[in-house]
């Protein structure tokens, strides 16, 4: 018999991969979303035939219980939450709603209607904020600086104490930043990739950037989903950061994304400081020996060739839209 599987936030970049993941394997996928009068089925529209979409809400108990009785899932993962952190500053209580009590509301769900389930939470390395150590590791102490970190805690926590109080098979994946194609041009890796794109193509002839020094511990996309599969095929459930566990500069990033369209990317990008951040004293890099050892995961791209993937990627699509 096929597995089943239940994504939460299947129209994101994660759980669209990870749905793609999934049915590669045979799975029987199930996606659970939020209804709404303007569609957002966008990034899965290519595997409408291989999902069965289920409506439900992370802030309505019954929906969750209802879909998870409806679909008797195997494994459930995660992915959906309030994400953006400046809205995590003006919405902070729906923040909470969503990030944490949705997570509350999830496992009382499964602990209630499919104990048996398997559950990943996304946890993310907000929750570490100012941290004390880098690169940080799985006991790194949670110190949250925005209500999406504080939010993404609470959410982590729970899934801990499920697993110990009730004996859950939950477990958490603190993932680091995670790009891919399909990412929005409001980030940096596929701002950088995109403007190269164009430029390259004559469709563009500058790209204003904020701090160039500012580092990130950036993974693909399709690894990161990888690591999370990984985590729910193992006896035991435990906690694992997914990172690239290495850190590079938007500056790295920018002239690697240039050389792969052949041009000097000092003759197009200016500094604009409205892009700037207003504290980056710290350092988010997270250590993924324990992920390497136990599971023996590791990324697959290297920060090299994720720049060339996207790069290639938007050379592509752009040249398309133009024919
Ligand atoms: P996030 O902050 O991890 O959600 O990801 P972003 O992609 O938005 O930002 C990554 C880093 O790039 C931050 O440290 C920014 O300060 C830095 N950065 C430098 N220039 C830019 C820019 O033009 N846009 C964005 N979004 N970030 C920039």
């Amino acid at each position: 018999m096929n597995k089943k599987a239940l994504i939460t936030g299947v129209t994101g970049q994660d759980g669209s991969y990870l749905a793609e993941l999934l049915i590669d394997k045979g799975y029987q996928v199930f996606g659970l979303v939020r209804r709404s009068s303007t569609s957002n089925l966008e990034r899965i529209s290519h595997l409408f035939d291989h999902i069965q979409i289920l409506c439900g809400d992370l802030l309505d108990q019954s929906s969750l219980m209802d879909v998870i009785t409806d679909s008797q899932p195997d494994e459930i993962y995660n992915l959906a939450s309030q994400s953006y952190v400046p809205l995590s500053w003006t919405q902070p209580a729906l923040t909470a709603e969503y990030t944490a009590l949705g997570v509350s509301r999830l496992l009382e769900s499964i602990r209630r209607c499919k104990s048996d389930a398997k559950f990943y939470q996304a946890s993310s390395s907000e929750v570490f904020g100012q941290p004390e150590e880098s690169p940080q590791t799985e006991r790194t102490a949670f110190r949250p600086r925005n209500p999406y970190g504080v939010a993404k805690a609470y959410a982590h926590w729970m899934t801990v104490n499920y697993r110990q109080k009730y004996n859950l098979y939950s477990c958490c994946g603190i993932t680091y930043t995670h790009e891919s194609p399909r990412r929005g041009t409001e980030f940096v890796f596929r701002k950088i990739t995109h403007a190269a794109a164009q430029i390259k193509l004559g469709l563009a002839n500058e790209l204003k950037l904020g701090n160039l020094d500012a580092r990130r511990d950036w993974c693909y996309a399709k690894d990161a989903v990888y690591a999370m599969w990984l985590m729910l095929q193992q006896e035991k459930a435990d906690d694992y950061i997914i990172a690239s566990g290495e850190t590079h500069s938007v500056k790295e990033l920018v002239e690697c994304a240039f050389n792969c369209v052949g041009l000097d990317w000092q003759d197009y990008v200016s500094v604009d400081y409205a892009f700037y951040r207003p504290d980056e004293s710290v350092q988010l890099v997270g250590s993924i020996d324990k992920i390497k050892t136990e599971l023996g995961w590791q990324p697959e791209y290297s920060f090299k060739q994720l720049v060339e993937l996207m790069v290639d990627y938007d050379l592509k699509k752009l040249t398309n839209n133009r024919a």
